[in-house]
């Protein structure tokens, strides 16, 4: 099983010796700032609570809290250091943090979830605020359980502060383009791209059409074909082309994709997911899970072009031999930045009591992320882009230390 924080630390001794970093600076870049590791009360059971704040030199801490069964410290360690390489690549002045809890909230009623939720800010509200640390959701939590915690948090300290979570819901101080920030954002990167590639009206296949990847997906097919989409159900290839808009109607109906896909088309046909990955495409957008491209199947990667909408989705091998194939990969911590950002300015605009247009929110998200395109793409000369990025990222966080 690949290990995360072994692959973080792998990637960050390559780019340490390629920019010479001195030892003192290596370990601020292998060594979190805090772990916290604590136990979160529920009914008659404890669950294992972390939050690893891993850097804060650019801004308060960032990211998510993740409630998944799996959930552990290496995880959410190397998930905290990407959370500081990804707001130190589009330069939004915030560091890097991540938490969860090990639990599988499909098991828990909505009243025992809620509890969860707010006996995990009883353990953490003197480490978290908005000039301190700012979680959001992120795998198994979502707009409702940061709106739980905003009010937990604020009547533990007994006052006004929300911008202490981000991602809530537009009713508690949420942001209007937040929903579609992380898909639209890897639409923005791929219309950079394209000028790059001349990848005019390119076929595309996304893995995983939830939140992100239908929301990319949606974005996308505007000037492309969105040839192949998938759930966890299982994969729809159409040559043509699918209709995104109404398979995400569809889908919002509790339907899988296949499902939705074969009452609409006749000529198209179910593949796997494994199959969605080797298509031949020109573009193809892993927004599932992590590690689905390994040493077993890069090689059958045909796409001249794969934007990593999930976290981590490459594993270090695979992403070799992509290299090695000449396949041009947009690494995770650029191409689904696009959320992140999205947060921060929901976190401006809690702060200056302000409330943006969808409109203003997504012409500044496009402003930044397309010049934190060119700046890495222009870095890479020719190469790997995930290198590059992390060297801009880690040349940025050095700089605030010192
Ligand atoms: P989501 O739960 O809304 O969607 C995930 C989708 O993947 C679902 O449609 C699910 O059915 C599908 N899926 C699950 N297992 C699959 C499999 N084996 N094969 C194909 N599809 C499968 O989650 P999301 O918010 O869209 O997040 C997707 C990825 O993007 C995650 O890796 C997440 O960490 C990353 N990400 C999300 C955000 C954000 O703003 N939501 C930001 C940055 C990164």
């Amino acid at each position: 099983m690949t290990n995360p924080w072994e692959n973080y630390l792998n990637v960050v001794e390559e780019v340490s010796q390629k920019l010479d970093l001195s030892s003192d600076e290596k370990e601020e870049l292998t060594e979190p700032d805090n772990i916290l590791e604590f136990e979160v009360p529920l009914n008659d059971k404890k669950y294992k609570g972390y939050r690893v704040q891993f850097n804060n030199a650019r801004g308060p801490y960032k990211g998510g809290l993740r409630f998944h069964p799996e959930v552990n410290l290496d995880e959410v360690k190397a998930l905290s250091a990407w959370m500081a390489l990804k707001t130190a690549v589009v330069d939004v002045p915030l560091g890097g943090a991540k938490g969860g809890i090990e639990v599988n909230p499909k098991e828990l009623s909505e009243q025992e979830l809620e509890e969860l939720s707010r006996n995990f800010v009883k353990e953490v509200y003197e480490d978290i605020g908005p000039e301190k640390d700012v979680p959001a959701p992120d795998v198994g939590t979502n707009s409702k359980i940061m709106d739980w915690m905003v009010d937990e948090y604020e009547s533990l300290v007994g006052e006004d502060a929300p911008a202490t979570f981000t991602a809530k819901t537009l009713d508690n101080g949420g942001s209007e383009g937040r929903t579609e920030a992380t898909g639209q954002g890897g639409a923005y990167i791929l219309e950079a791209l394209a000028e790059k590639k001349n990848l005019e009206n390119a076929t595309i296949a996304v893995q995983g059409f939830g939140n992100v990847g239908a929301e990319f997906a949606l974005s996308a097919s505007q000037f492309n074909k969105v040839v192949a989409v998938s759930d966890s159900q299982g994969a729809y290839y159409l040559k043509e082309g699918l209709d995104v808009s109404e398979l995400k109607e569809c889908k919002a109906k509790g339907n899988s994709v296949v499902e939705c896909a074969q009452e609409k088309y006749d000529q198209g046909k179910e593949i796997s997911n494994e199959e969605l990955l080797e298509l031949n495409v020109d573009v193809l957008v892993p927004a599932a899970l992590e590690n689905v491209i390994t040493e077993d199947n890069a090689d059958q990667i045909k796409a001249k072009v794969v934007i990593e909408l999930a976290n981590g989705p490459t594993t270090p091998e695979a992403d070799e031999i992509l290299e090695e194939k000449d396949i041009t990969v947009v690494p995770d911590i650029l191409a689904n930045a696009g959320g992140v950002t999205v947060s921060y300015f929901e976190w401006l605009q809690n702060r200056e009591g302000e409330s943006w247009s969808k409109e203003k929110v997504l012409d500044r998200l496009e402003r930044r992320l397309k010049p934190a395109f060119e700046e890495v793409w222009k870095r890479a000369e020719g190469g790997s882009l995930r290198k590059a990025a992390y060297e801009i990222a880690i040349i940025r966080i050095i700089k605030a230390m010192s």
